[in-house]
């Protein structure tokens, strides 16, 4: 048997003996996909530097300047590029061999960073979005969300039809506090679980990369997946040195033997 065989081995037995297994997901899941990460060789920031540190507080100065920013495509052509490539993406074997880890009931919960939507095309039903889903916009008020073509944007900006509070974009911004309900899950599901696996992410963004380490403080397991290291790296009981579409199957094709 060879390293990487004994890892896959060694993941499968951690994962099979949990009782509340919990993924943690980034972009490098959706990188097969076609969707560029943001950091990194071929990272959208490397590319076109990072956004405004302040998006959040700029919506709420001006509403509508920012609405009819989204709703212009001339107005950031990097950004369109990669909202091209998003709607272009489809799930690959990584998003469905999580499914399929929920389907065995392995798999309790995936909290994802991503926010291409490619979880719930792929199938995800116990999903948390931590930064929320470009296909709804949601109320800043009530956290109501609506598909994004709920709205029609002839006035803007658009308001809750609940509350009267604003509507935006369900992603979160920089400087937007996650919205209560989506971080109180995380808390929740990461003091519950047992077994945590890291997929694809480089776990530098908080409070995401804080939910691996809260695991391993209460004496839980960390298995990650990603083919460069991370900070994370040197905590995991497990590494799985490779890319999510490729491990992730291998990874489900042993559990189900080991669950029937
Ligand atoms: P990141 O860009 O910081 O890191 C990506 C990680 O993926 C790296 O560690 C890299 O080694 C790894 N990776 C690359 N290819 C991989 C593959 N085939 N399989 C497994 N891993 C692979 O991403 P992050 O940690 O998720 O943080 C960036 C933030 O940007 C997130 O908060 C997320 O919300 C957002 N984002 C989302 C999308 C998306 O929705 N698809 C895309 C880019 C960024
Ligand atoms: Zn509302």
């Amino acid at each position: 048997m060879g390293d990487d065989e004994r890892a896959i081995e060694r993941a499968v037995d951690l994962i099979g003996a949990s009782n509340h297994a919990v993924v943690l997901v980034g972009a490098g899941l959706s990188a097969e996909s076609g969707i560029p990460t943001f950091r990194g060789a071929g990272g959208l920031w490397t590319k076109v530097g990072e956004p405004s540190m302040n998006g959040y507080e700029q919506f709420l100065r001006d509403p509508i300047r920012w609405w009819e920013h989204q709703l212009s495509p001339e107005a950031d052509p990097a950004r369109t590029e990669f909202r091209e490539a998003i709607d272009r993406a489809e799930p690959n074997a990584g998003h469905y061999a999580l499914v399929s880890m929920e389907k065995l009931g392995v798999l309790k919960m995936t909290i994802t960073q991503n926010v291409d939507n490619l979880h719930v095309r792929a199938g995800a039903v116990r999903l948390v979005e931590i930064h929320g889903n470009r296909t709804k916009v949601r109320c800043i008020g009530c956290e109501a969300r609506w598909p994004r073509e709920a709205f029609d944007y002839e006035e803007l900006p658009p308001l809750c039809p609940e509350c009267g509070s604003l509507v935006k974009g369900d992603t979160v911004m920089f400087g937007e506090p996650i919205p209560p309900s989506v971080i109180d899950a995380c808390f929740r599901e990461s003091a519950a679980c047992d077994c945590m696996i890291v997929c694809g992410t480089s776990a530098t963004v908080f409070p995401a990369a804080s939910f691996p380490r809260m695991v391993k403080e209460n004496g839980g397991t960390l298995i990650e997946v990603n083919p460069n290291p991370t900070p994370l790296s040197d905590m995991a009981d497990v590494t799985l040195r490779g890319p999510t579409g490729e491990l992730l199957p291998e990874v489900v094709k042993r559990l189900s033997y080991w669950t029937i």
